[in-house]
């Protein structure tokens, strides 16, 4: 082997496949005012003061999480559609 190959070889960098790591975080929603804009959620959502990741229903008094997932299905829950009937408040 000659110092030329020799040198050849040396100097290949081999390529590492960039491997970034996906963080599969369950990205947190936060409140939005909007959501108390939609005909179904105004009478009963409010913002948790201090808490952007929750929302509260008002007829319930419960604290439910900011996501509209959660908030729809709050919605459709028996509890809930008893506290729209008779309101605590
Ligand atoms: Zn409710």
């Amino acid at each position: 082997m000659s110092d030329l190959e020799d040198s050849y070889f040396r100097d290949r960098i081999p390529e590492k496949p960039n491997l970034t790591k996906r963080l599969q975080t369950h990205k947190k929603q936060k409140f939005r005012k909007e959501w108390m804009d939609h005909q179904d959620f105004k009478v009963w959502l409010a913002p948790v003061i201090g808490e952007p990741l929750k929302a509260k229903c008002k007829l319930c008094v419960i604290d439910l999480t900011a996501e509209l997932t959660v908030l729809k299905k709050h919605q459709t829950s028996q509890k809930h559609k008893l506290s729209v009937v008779q309101p605590k408040i």
